[in-house]
């Protein structure tokens, strides 16, 4: 499948709101009346009823548990996989003995990317193996591989500076050095495309992460229409930086690149788990993560974590005879990995319900401790949602962050002008393991879940339950 230019832009919309965080404070220029205020804070007690069953109660330990067995049992889950379809069918019976039945799916079409052999070998001026992973869509080499030799560039412009003739027949490597994921990753999503305009026959990326043990990341990345589709591939920041320190020492670096994989698509499946309002329930409180993962690690952190508080909210919920008046909806998204692929077909298929949408809400950067919530929509809902953070001083998750269209897959959905939010989390090891093999339940810890889904789970409630909506924007 080619990519469209929307997903196009929906990645660059991501990757530039990404970039623009900034701190919201919300005591400051807010006017709510003392009556929404007081409501607010009357919360208090089910808050902590929620955050006592799950932090010292008897969920206490639960979410790792369950998250634990689940990334055991089925390890990597890539979009287009069986194994992907084993693990949905596995969420669903869980959410059932939880005595949780008003459980949807709905089917797409996704992509499937599959890795087969990948070497890449320096030959000159020294011979050595690098750790190499290949880029999602990535084609493949010839069997022989693709022997070159390499051009290194740190960005875009030092690529256009450079003339043609000379990176004619070259690999180039970009080496950005990590600043913000949003920055830096744009090498890794429109790097091949750009440096095969330029008539190069293969790209390696320096991995997208600030820390390494010589472990490549891997990620998805786009061909642009009109361009050949060369091989691309990430390698360690060691190994870049080794033919960085070479290339400027003048050294002739010769690289073969042998990478392999097959693409073809299959059906998958987005689910949708209701704990229904008694008010409201056509209105909906979404809380989502996404079930596939890389082909690489265990899926652990990315998005293992992220699932499950999702999953943990209704079940919470449940468990302790809680019903807030609208909807909570929890929804595992299927291939995010290769571009949002399932949130994309939800905007599309509930287009014309969408205002139904009170507050949608996702898990995708980690889920170390959480520190409070990242919110996009109209100033009145973030007041209202800054309000409900004061509540959880107790475990210091306060923080409300300013992010224009928050989160990952939502982002699809928050762009039309739904207010939401994601976890904002103390993730600043998140991109050492992302898109790893390092990515396994080793990332993830007990008590860091046990706070995330008791955050999370009243978050939803409250804002499900509150005698007013979240308001949107103001259109024009
Ligand atoms: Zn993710």
């Amino acid at each position: 499948m080619q990519l469209t230019s929307k997903i196009y832009i929906n990645l660059l919309i991501f990757t530039i709101s990404q970039a623009r965080v900034l701190k919201y404070d919300y005591t400051d220029g807010c006017q709510l009346s003392e009556q929404i205020k007081n409501e607010i804070a009357s919360y208090k007690d089910v808050k902590d009823q929620i955050l006592d069953y799950v932090i010292d109660g008897e969920f206490k330990g639960k979410t790792y548990e369950e998250l634990a067995k689940f990334v055991d049992k089925f390890g990597a889950r890539p979009s287009g996989s069986k194994v992907l379809e084993r693990s949905i069918d596995y969420m669903i019976e869980l959410t059932k003995s939880e005595g949780l039945d008003d459980i949807t799916t709905e089917e797409l079409t996704v992509p499937h990317w599959v890795r087969g052999k990948e070497k890449v070998t320096m030959l000159e001026p020294l011979y050595k193996n690098l750790a190499v992973l290949g880029l999602g869509r990535s084609v493949s080499t010839p069997p022989e591989g693709i022997t070159a030799e390499v051009i290194v560039v740190k960005d875009f412009d030092e690529l256009e500076k450079v003339d043609e003739s000379y990176i004619r027949g070259k690999i180039v490597l970009y080496d950005p050095i990590f600043t913000t994921y949003g920055d830096t990753v744009l090498y890794r999503t429109n790097g091949a495309s750009r440096a095969a305009s330029k008539g190069a026959v293969a790209s390696l990326v320096r991995s997208i992460t600030p820390f390494s043990i010589n472990s490549p990341h891997t990620g998805s990345q786009t061909y642009d229409e009109g361009v050949p589709k060369i091989p691309t591939a990430a390698i360690t920041l060691e190994d870049a930086d080794l033919v960085r320190r070479m290339y400027d020492r003048g050294e002739k670096i010769v690289l073969n690149v042998k990478l392999s994989s097959k693409y073809n698509e299959k059906t998958s499946r987005n689910t949708l788990i209701d704990l229904k309002g008694s008010e409201q329930p056509k209105k909906l409180v979404i809380v989502s993560g996404h079930i596939d993962s890389w082909d690489v690690g265990q899926g652990a952190m990315d998005d293992g974590g992220g699932m499950f508080v999702s999953w943990a909210a209704p079940v919470i919920l449940k468990r302790l005879n809680l019903t807030p008046k609208r909807t909570i909806r929890t929804i595992f998204w299927t291939a995010e990995e290769l571009g949002l692929i399932g949130a994309k077909a939800y905007e599309e298929k509930h287009r014309n319900e969408s205002s139904n949408i009170n507050f949608i809400m996702e898990s995708d950067e980690g889920t170390f401790a959480p520190l409070g919530l990242a919110v996009g929509g109209s100033q009145e809902a973030r007041c209202i949602v800054g309000e409900i953070l004061k509540l959880f001083e107790s475990i210091n998750a306060t923080e409300l962050i300013e992010e224009d269209n928050p989160g990952s897959d939502i982002s699809v959905i928050t762009e039309t002008g739904v207010p939401g939010a994601s976890l904002y989390n103390a993730n600043e090891r998140y991109f050492w393991f992302h898109h790893t093999e390092g990515d396994m339940m080793n990332v993830e810890s007990p008590e860091e879940l046990d706070l995330g889904a008791a955050f999370w789970t009243a978050v939803a409630y409250i804002v499900a339950d509150l005698s007013v909506d979240i308001p949107r924007q103001v259109q024009n």
